[in-house]
């Protein structure tokens, strides 16, 4: 057991805040303000190869393993936490889950589109009823012939409209609940799919954020993920990986958080001496050190899980729940840190408190991952 990262997981750190430093740090404010989908920042994901750097290399994909993907995802997140979930979303909850999931001929062309980050894909399980309880979803696939129909409405999906593939998961028969749900994959020019306008949201505001909307949509049969009624169990296995993924960009948010306010702190002066020599500001300070390396041990620790076979979903959903609340609870430690200029645009303090409270929210809440962590507990697994 080794708590230091290896010289291979060092290396692929210094890479990623290079990256992060150079190619996203400087419109990352000017970005967030004008709730601008970067586009550039794709393209230059792709071009550095951290789109795919997941999936299979096989299919030209980087091979990576999870916890260079966590790493990269942190590193990223403490420059540009929109950037950062559409990375995520791209690699994990829509890649990982084709590499597992689709078949034959449709996984090789869409792993192979993903990998290079030629598509981007997004991953469509909430809708207006359906948000916690995800197995009440009333989108509905009805088979006809080599064929499904779907018709329903996806809200809040990441990626939405600049993505070109969709998971989508929709109910055959809603008599038998979660065993009822398929999922399949859906192109965005196919008849009968469209597009709500983007949200306007508090946080990662340059991400894209949208109903997806799906009327009479034919998916053939080729472009079913997994056998029918395995959707739910599909989902909820891509939500154990994805959330690896959020407990890293909140780690991300809390280091960035953390070192503005040490900067701060030291040139900061009142009553005659930098803020810094105040007990005050020293221990808020420790307490934020100490739980985001605490936040840290566990999001490594949930991605070497989540890179073994088996679900380890308490692992991962203590991982989310203890790393999103340290981002929440110490970006708003670092406004305080920094008095009224903590409040103002100008500081990058305040985008990271508006950016952390999205880690307690999705991929499931922190009420949900405390359910998780329960229930896995009181079933003695
Ligand atoms: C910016 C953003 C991006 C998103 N991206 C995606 C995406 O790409 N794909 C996708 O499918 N979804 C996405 N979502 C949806 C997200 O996963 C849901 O918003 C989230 O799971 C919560 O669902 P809800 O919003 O319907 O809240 P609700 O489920 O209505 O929850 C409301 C409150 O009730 C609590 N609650 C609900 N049930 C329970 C319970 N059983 N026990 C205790 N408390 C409970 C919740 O914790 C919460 O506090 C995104 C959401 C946002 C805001």
């Amino acid at each position: 057991m080794s708590f230091e990262l290896g010289e291979e997981h060092q290396e692929v750190r210094q890479a990623a805040r290079q990256f992060a430093e150079k190619e996203l740090a400087p419109r990352a404010t000017e970005i967030d303000l004008a709730g601008e989908f970067p586009w550039e920042n794709v393209e230059k994901l792709k071009k550095y190869g951290y789109l795919g750097m997941n999936l299979p290399e096989e299919f030209g994909g980087g091979g990576m393993d999870k916890i260079s993907h966590a790493i990269v995802v942190e590193e990223i997140s403490r420059v540009c936490a929109a950037t950062a979930v559409i990375l995520a979303v791209h690699n994990v909850l829509f890649g990982e889950t084709i590499n597992r999931f689709a078949q034959g001929a449709v996984r090789e062309e869409v792993l192979r589109q993903a990998a290079s980050g030629e598509r981007l894909g997004a991953f469509a399980l909430t809708e207006p009823e359906a948000g916690s309880d995800a197995g009440a979803v009333a989108t509905t696939a009805v088979r006809e012939g080599d064929e499904y129909v779907i018709s329903g409405r996806k809200t809040f999906i990441t990626n939405a409209e600049v993505a070109h593939w969709y998971i989508v998961c929709a109910t055959m028969d809603r008599s038998k609940g979660t065993r009822g749900i398929s999922a399949f994959l859906v192109e965005r020019n196919q008849p009968g799919v469209s597009f709500g306008k983007p949200e306007d949201k508090m946080g990662i505001r340059a991400s894209r954020t949208g109903d997806v909307v799906l009327e009479g949509v034919r998916v053939h049969h080729s472009r079913r993920l997994g056998e029918e009624g395995e959707g739910f169990r599909i989902a909820m296995a891509a939500l154990d990986q994805g959330r690896v993924g959020i407990a890293a960009q909140a780690v991300g948010i809390a280091q960035a958080a953390l070192e503005a306010s040490v900067s701060y702190a030291r040139q900061r002066v009142q009553f005659g001496k930098p803020i810094a020599e105040l007990q005050a500001i020293q221990w808020m300070i420790a307490e934020m050190a100490t739980d985001i390396e605490a936040a840290r041990l566990l999001t490594y620790r949930a991605a070497a899980l989540a890179g073994m076979p088996g679900r380890h979903s308490a692992a991962i959903a203590m991982a989310k729940l203890f790393a999103s609340s340290v981002a929440m609870r110490h970006t708003v430690k670092a406004v305080q840190i920094h008095g009224g200029y903590g409040y103002m645009r100008e500081y990058k303090v305040e985008r990271f408190m508006r950016d952390a409270k999205i880690t307690e929210i999705y991929e499931g809440t922190s009420e949900v991952m405390k359910l998780i962590i329960a229930q896995s507990l009181l079933r003695g697994q």
